[in-house]
């Protein structure tokens, strides 16, 4: 159980000193119960209950890295049962599971998907993180093959293989902090030795919750902390109920054997597509730490990772972009001028259109806290005198020849008092959708 604010307290100097930026150390007992303050920040804690107050200080599903250098990437580290309560902090590992039954061609065709699944929205790259590497023959010589064909790729990888396979290809691989798979109620001890030797994650995986969590406790016991979760079952309503039980366990109920981010496997026994899609957008939105897919096809891969995005960005900010004039080809004084908002959306949507038009262009995206145009009208965050602000700031009269902005449709009421703010501008209502901007460039006249 993790320790509470007077249970944290009780193992502190209790100087009252201040010296950790809050003035007693019941004070800082709360902060860290809270996990809003470091342990180190008290430079009176002997290294003996540092051991202990590190378990209060940290999240209580734990933060585990996979994969070395730029590449690697984090799961785990959630504090919240539900994204609106606060915001979800490491987005779900999409993987491609492949194993060393397929032919070449088979692995080189899932590779070359895995490449391809890259997209760019918002101004943030969605793509897949990890491969699942599976020894599927019983033959070493055949999983061996199939991590060297993947480890130039410097990938996170989790290794699915008998212990004794593990063992002997644990030394080419380690340097790439691989996730093994698995130590179970049979093997635990022979995984542990291995996981701990190389400093390795390790998953623990069992067939019911009690199951997992006593080997978690098990495992925790003999030394190994990074861990991810997996409770096998063949329904996905079951793994359903599992991930909920075991976040609501590790959230709510404090019960740290169950604190670990989870591994998913969406991969569907009968190999249809569209149930294994199905699944993973559940496991994405409840709780899977990292989802395993068979293939990477765009029409897959793409929804997956705009739900992911959505559920992973942080409920009270807003994307936004920064608030300046951009240039959309090389405008010149005589070229068109659009004020639109700083919503991220509403930016690459409409810069997209512009640049879809070819016709150069000045954008100004104006800071409304990342607000949409008609929200950002309605919440007074777009409003004429901050419109006149911005042209006036962002010197456009040195810009350009004419004296034309260009406003969103949907706020087409504002012309009015926008022409009275910024005397010799002549306002133009543009479209209300973005997707008519091309024809309203091309038929732009001075
Ligand atoms: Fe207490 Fe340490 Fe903070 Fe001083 S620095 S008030 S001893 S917790």
């Amino acid at each position: 159980m993790a320790l509470t604010g007077l249970d944290i307290f009780k193992l502190l100097p209790k100087k009252n000193c201040g010296e950790c930026g809050v003035p007693t150390c019941l004070a800082f007992a709360m902060k860290l119960a809270a996990g809003q303050a470091e342990i180190d920040q008290c430079p009176y804690v002997t290294d003996e209950t540092k051991e202990q107050l590190s378990e209060a200080a940290a999240p209580p599903i734990r933060t585990v890295e996979i994969g070395s250098g730029e590449k690697a990437v984090k799961i785990g580290g959630e504090l919240v049962m539900y994204r609106h309560e606060k915001t979800f902090f490491n987005p779900a590992l999409i993987a491609l599971h492949l194993s060393d039954d397929m032919d070449k061609e088979k692995i080189d065709q899932r590779l070359e998907e895995f490449q391809k699944s890259r997209f760019e929205r918002v101004g943030q790259v969605l793509e897949a993180n990890m491969l699942a590497v599976e020894a599927k023959k019983g033959d070493l010589e055949s999983f061996e093959n199939l991590v060297k064909t993947v480890l130039p790729l410097k990938l996170p990888l989790m290794l699915i293989a008998p212990v004794d396979f593990l063992e002997k290809i644990i030394s080419s691989v380690k340097n790439e902090n691989p996730l093994l798979h698995a130590a179970t109620s049979d093997n635990f001890e022979k995984m542990v030795s291995l996981a701990k030797e190389n400093n390795l994650p390790l998953v623990v995986s069992g067939h019911s919750l009690d199951e997992v969590s006593d080997l978690t406790q098990k495992i925790k016991a003999l030394g190994i902390k990074d861990m991810v979760i997996e409770v096998k079952t063949d329904s996905l309503s079951e793994n359903l109920k599992n991930l909920v039980l075991i976040r609501r366990g590790a959230i709510e109920k404090k019960v740290s054997s169950l604190g670990y981010p989870v591994l998913t496997f969406a991969v569907s026994k009968d190999g249809d597509d569209w149930t294994e899609l199905v699944s993973a957008s559940i496991y994405i939105v409840k709780y899977g730490g990292i989802v395993v897919l068979s293939s990477l096809e765009a029409w897959k891969a793409l929804p997956l990772f705009v739900l992911r995005q959505n559920i992973f960005t942080d409920p009270q900010r807003p994307l936004q972009v920064e608030q300046k004039v951009y240039t959309i080809g090389s405008p010149g004084s005589d070229s068109p001028f659009l004020v639109t908002v700083n919503f991220s959306l509403t930016y690459f949507i409409v810069s997209s259109e512009i640049e879809a038009s070819k016709v150069p262009t000045w954008l100004g995206v104006v800071n409304t806290e990342g607000l949409s145009v008609l929200t950002a009208w309605s919440a007074g965050k777009l409003t004429p005198e901050k419109i006149a602000r911005f042209v006036n700031e962002q010197s456009m009269s040195d810009k350009l020849n004419h004296r034309k902005i260009v406003i969103p449709g949907f706020v087409a009421q504002m012309k009015g008092s926008l022409e009275d703010e910024l005397p010799g501008y002549e306002i133009i209502v543009g479209p209300r959708e973005a997707s008519e901007i091309p024809s309203f460039l091309k038929s732009w006249k001075v």
